[in-house]
């Protein structure tokens, strides 16, 4: 059997996750929020199930989903996006990063990822035969050198990968940053993913700028977002892609070949559920309470906090307590302090160092409570 990908292995949140489950340690680990979803949101599910809401959707997605998605960007943006020809629900964000790489990439091409990246957009480039092309970026501010980005175009280069707000930094992108982007797209024709899954994240009064807020962006873009990010809802693996009109028809080719069509019943509940329009902007309020409780008990700990400016994850360097790789380091966390993290060298293909760990926020504070009272003990 030849290997598509010959070097995946387990992904380092399912690895972590079955070590905390191993070991009965908490589990900050894989990114996932421990308490309920809202009721209100379960009952809609079954009352779309209970009135026969039980087959095929339309391949792009239900037309009442595809509105309330628009309605969000109309009312939080100010940016226009057409339900119909624009917006296509997907089977969460990692179908949705998954089927814009296939409508992309053919074999040779490249792509350019900046590191540390989210574990799935490399292996989806290398399973069409594209090639990774990546930029490292290091702690503490994780900034992009945008000269060294153009010196990584080639001929070859099909597309850019941003991640913002970012998994594992927590940094968003600049205005600058956006448009240092912009500046090559318009030079070179190089089209975007954008993986926005964690805008409605942002702490501090800082605020997303979405890609499509560019007109030469949104030309050659694609924006990827999650409803499991939003509806603290991540098992219910659903999402959506936004484009242009003619690249939206080209991504659907693949979609409807990949899985066709997404979840009926949940598809009405969320266009019910977010109908409320306000409900997104309870969002980073009760993620910046989770952050500010981490970062106070830290201050107890020999643990240093890096910057968080979004999603729920927290950076923090263990350098004073030890000088051991990353992964042996998260690994007896795990075992004897009773603590799952993340290490971050994961996310970057030379396994780069940096005595980083990765920890998810999104835990009830009693969860949390409990971590930090182990994390003072080292
Ligand atoms: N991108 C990033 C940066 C993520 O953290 C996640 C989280 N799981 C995804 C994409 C995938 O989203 P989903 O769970 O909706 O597939
Ligand atoms: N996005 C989640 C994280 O960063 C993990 C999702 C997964 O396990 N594939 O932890």
């Amino acid at each position: 059997f030849q290997s598509k990908l010959p070097t995946a292995t387990v992904s380092i949140f399912s690895r972590m996750s079955l070590l905390a489950q191993q070991h009965q340690a908490i589990n900050l680990s894989q990114g996932f929020p421990d308490f309920d979803i809202d009721p209100k949101l379960t009952n809609l599910v079954t009352q779309y199930m209970q009135k026969g809401f039980n087959q095929y959707a339309p391949m792009p997605g239900t037309i009442e989903l595809r509105k309330a998605i628009a309605a969000k960007y109309e009312h939080y943006y100010r940016i226009t996006v057409d339900p119909t020809e624009e917006i296509t629900v997907t089977a969460g964000g990692t179908e949705g990063l998954y089927s814009t790489i296939a409508a992309l990439i053919h074999p040779g091409d490249e792509v350019i990822v900046f590191e540390p990246a989210y574990d799935s957009y490399s292996p989806s480039v290398q399973s069409f035969g594209g090639k990774v092309i990546p930029i490292k970026l290091v702690a503490p501010d994780f900034s992009i050198d945008w000269d060294i980005v153009r010196s990584k175009i080639t001929h070859r280069t099909k597309l850019i990968i941003v991640n913002n707000p970012n998994n594992p930094t927590g940094r968003l992108l600049t205005k600058e940053d956006l448009n240092a982007l912009e500046k090559i797209v318009e030079e070179t024709g190089i089209f975007v993913l954008s993986d926005e899954v964690y805008e409605h994240i942002v702490f501090d009064n800082k605020h997303h700028i979405s890609i499509l807020a560019s007109n030469i962006l949104r030309q050659r873009g694609f924006v990827v977002a999650s409803f499991g990010k939003v509806l603290h809802a991540t098992g219910w693996k659903m999402g959506y892609v936004i484009s242009t009109p003619q690249l939206t028809a080209e991504f659907r080719k693949i979609h409807q070949f990949n899985v066709f069509s997404v979840n009926t019943p949940m598809q009405y509940a969320i266009a019910d559920y977010l109908s409320e329009i306000e409900y997104y902007q309870s969002l980073s309020p009760l993620f910046q309470q989770k952050r500010d409780y981490v970062i106070d008990k830290l201050s107890t700990t020999a643990f240093k906090p890096l910057p968080c400016e979004g999603t729920y994850f927290l950076l923090v360097d263990y350098s004073s307590i030890a000088t051991e790789d990353e992964l042996p380091f998260a690994e007896k966390l795990t075992i004897d302090h009773k603590v799952a993290t993340i290490p971050i060298s994961a996310f970057y293909t030379d396994g780069h160092n940096q005595n980083l760990l990765r920890i998810c926020f999104a835990k009830k504070e009693e969860t949390l409570k409990m971590a930090l009272k182990n994390l003072q003990k080292l």
